[in-house]
């Protein structure tokens, strides 16, 4: 089949481009390098031994979005495209607003169009909301989420049902990914965050090659096993091989899927530090930080569904997502180059 990945430059596109490709499928990009470089695209190229069309638009262009299925006769189309920074999005909610759900319109539109009827969502767990019970299902109503960010993927999800709702011949998949981390085992791909990372384990990274003196831990009083949050961390790469499950189920099945891709398990911030400690032979210099708003205790994943229904499930350990970042970060301590 042939898939169009867009925003598929980012860190999550490129993993998957690269094992969409390694199981035997046509991979074309479309991104606007908004949060990433062509480098990381050049790159994936260098590891599946093969030119990757990669096309520089706006998804939200319906007229270059055209274009670009009229070329390539998409099958499926797997949307990753938009902005995903939490505390941005509280400082600029409409332009996260405008970005994250015109492109989901705007596919939808030139899909609708062109006769292509399925598609792969990237969504979160944050669209649960503050976990009334653990671990998180699919079929737990979706809750209040506690950023514009979180908003965006819901009311996305929503938009995507209401159009499977009215078109039955719609295929959709909605991916709930948990907290992806870790990075393709060569090294030569992985997460570059622009400026001070928001997220745990590109922090973590940038402290162990001396890039940032000293890692924050947002609150230790949680009533979690050691005080600090839990999170179900999932390899980027199990995450990427989802998708390919994903886009296959896809192509037999018509309607609304939710899919959870998470491990089922649970880490405490301080449990991952002292894994990556453990792992990579190093110490992180850490201090323990005022709770970060927004923070949910304990989230984590009921994986029983994708196991059942698409035959997949995480297979990598914690021990691989932190050799695997920290091998990215040593080989890449400034990220993708320019240009
Ligand atoms: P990323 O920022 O690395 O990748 C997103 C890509 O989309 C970037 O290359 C960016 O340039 C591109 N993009 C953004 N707006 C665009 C537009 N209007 N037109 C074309 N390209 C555009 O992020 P990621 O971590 O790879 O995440 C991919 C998707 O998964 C996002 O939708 C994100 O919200 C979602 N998600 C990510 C996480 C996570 O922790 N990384 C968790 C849950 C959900
Ligand atoms: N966290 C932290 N210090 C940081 C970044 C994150 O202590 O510099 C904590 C954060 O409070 C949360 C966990 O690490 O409990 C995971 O945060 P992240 O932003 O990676 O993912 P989230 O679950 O918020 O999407």
């Amino acid at each position: 089949m042939k898939v169009l990945l867009a925003g598929g430059a980012g860190y999550i596109g490129t993993h998957t481009a690269v094992e969409m490709a390694a199981a035997g499928n046509e991979v074309v990009i479309a991104d606007n390098f908004s949060n990433s470089k062509p480098e990381a695209v050049r790159r994936v190229e260098a590891l599946v031994g093969e030119k990757i069309p990669c096309y520089y638009l706006d998804v939200a262009d319906k007229k270059l979005l055209t274009e670009i299925f009229e070329k390539e006769k998409i099958d499926v189309v797997v949307h990753f495209a938009g902005l995903k920074a939490v505390a941005e999005s509280t400082k600029i909610p409409v332009e996260y607003y405008r970005n994250n759900i015109d492109t989901t319109l705007s596919l939808l539109e030139v899909m609708q169009e062109q006769g292509c009827r399925r598609l792969i969502f990237s969504s979160s767990a944050t669209v649960y909301g503050e976990p009334k019970k653990l671990p998180l299902v699919e079929d737990m109503p979706p809750g209040v989420c506690a950023s514009p960010y979180g908003w965006t993927k819901w009311m996305n999800e929503q938009i995507l049902r209401d159009a499977c709702c009215a078109n039955p011949e719609l295929s959709v998949v909605l991916l709930r990914y948990f907290n992806p981390i870790g990075a393709h085992e060569s090294g030569t791909i992985g997460e570059d965050p622009q400026g001070i990372p928001n997220n745990l384990f590109p922090y973590i990274a940038q402290v162990a090659v001396g890039k940032r003196p000293c890692l924050s831990i947002f609150g230790n009083d949680y009533p979690t096993k050691d005080g600090t949050c839990v999170r179900d961390y999932i390899h980027v790469v199990d995450l990427a091989k989802g998708h390919v499950k994903a886009s296959a189920y896809a192509m037999e099945h018509e309607g609304l899927a939710t899919f959870n891709l998470g491990t089922g398990v649970g880490y405490s911030v301080l449990e991952m530090v002292k894994a990556f400690e453990r792992v990579n032979e190093l110490k992180l210099s850490y201090q323990f930080a005022p709770r970060r708003p927004g923070d949910v205790s304990e989230c984590y994943a009921d994986a029983k569904k994708a196991k059942e229904i698409l035959g997949w499930e995480a297979e990598k350990t914690l021990e691989d997502m932190c050799r695997d970042t920290y091998r990215w970060q040593s080989k890449n301590p400034q990220g993708y180059p320019e240009g």
